[in-house]
């Protein structure tokens, strides 16, 4: 009931990781750079706030390149683009400043030498997602398929078998993948695997601190978008992990106190592209609400960092 007293436990670490803290600020200071406006192909990362700011900083978020005038900027987002936008940019001389995070260019690098190396790619991934479309876009597209269930490894032909390797998105559900990726070894135990695991740092670490806190809390709020991957996981994993009533909110403005009829202990967590801005936005919601107490499980520190793209740093 508001009034009474709230537990509130956060997540850490929670919110922007290092992709993401380099996407924005590329978009920052190109605008710095070479003045407004600046395009940038899709939402940079998946939050309306971010989104919103930057346009009001002067960027004009496009669909697709034939919105872009000629002679202009454009930023691609943090989530990567096929090939062939790359070489449309490169066809209408546009200048382009690259945003994907290393580590998606990373799984784009990894499909492109099962490619080099005569081998099919699958990719575990969720149908429609920039990302996948960005690292489905990196080979011939009979080359690589789309695994987002078991029943997918089933339909795989037969005659793919000896030459495969496969890859992931970086945001996934560790679990999930896990099973899947069991099943699809089972299949073709002499499939190539990533050299390291795609599902990224920042995804494993949220996940794991989800995980830590499920289990103490009557209802777990993930601070994210509706079209955000890594956020929508972190709502899954907090149900598997012993915290049934879990929920994805975008701004304070979404919650209602009333819902937290009962609660005694909430946990709070935020996707890799929420600010925390919005995490101390909503604390400050509750507390205008609730006798709220704040304390905070460290499952681990982060400290990755990515450089900025050659073009900005000079
Ligand atoms: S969630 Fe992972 S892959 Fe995606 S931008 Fe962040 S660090 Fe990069």
């Amino acid at each position: 009931m508001p009034g009474s007293e709230l537990k509130i436990l956060l997540a850490s670490p929670r919110g922007f990781c290092a992709g993401v803290t380099r996407a924005v600020q590329i978009v920052s200071m190109a605008l710095k750079k070479f003045g407004t406006p600046v395009y940038v192909r899709h939402e940079i990362v998946h939050n309306k706030y971010v989104v919103q700011k930057l346009a009001d900083e002067g960027a004009v978020f496009v669909n697709e390149l034939d919105e872009v005038p000629d002679g202009s900027v454009v930023i691609f987002s943090a989530h990567g683009v096929p090939l062939s936008v790359i070489e449309e940019a490169k066809r209408r001389a546009l200048t382009t400043i690259d945003a994907t995070c290393p580590l998606v260019e990373k799984v784009h690098k990894e499909a492109r030498k099962n490619h080099n190396d005569g081998r099919k790619t699958l990719l575990i991934g969720h149908k429609g997602h920039p990302e996948v479309i960005g690292t489905m876009g990196q080979i011939p597209a009979d080359e690589i398929k789309l695994i987002s269930s078991v029943s997918d490894i089933d339909a795989i032909p037969a005659d793919w078998a000896d030459n495969l390797g496969y890859v992931t998105q970086t945001t996934l559900s560790l679990d999930e993948t896990a099973e899947l990726l069991q099943a699809l070894k089972s299949r073709f135990p002499s499939i190539v695997k990533p050299h390291q695991n795609d599902i990224c740092y920042a995804t494993t670490n949220r996940q794991k601190a989800v995980k830590a806190i499920a289990k103490k809390c009557d209802l777990l709020m993930v601070i994210g978008a509706p079209n955000s991957s890594n956020s929508k996981r972190l709502v899954e994993v907090a149900k598997e992990a012993g915290c049934a009533h879990s929920v994805l909110v975008q701004r304070a403005a979404d919650i209602n106190p009333d819902d937290l009829a009962g609660v005694k202990t909430l946990g709070i967590t935020a996707g890799a592209s929420a600010p925390e801005v919005l995490v101390r936005e909503v604390i400050d919601t509750l507390a205008g609400h609730f006798k709220i107490t704040l304390s905070e499980h460290v499952e681990t520190e982060e400290k990755v960092s990515f450089p900025l793209p050659a073009s900005l740093r000079e």
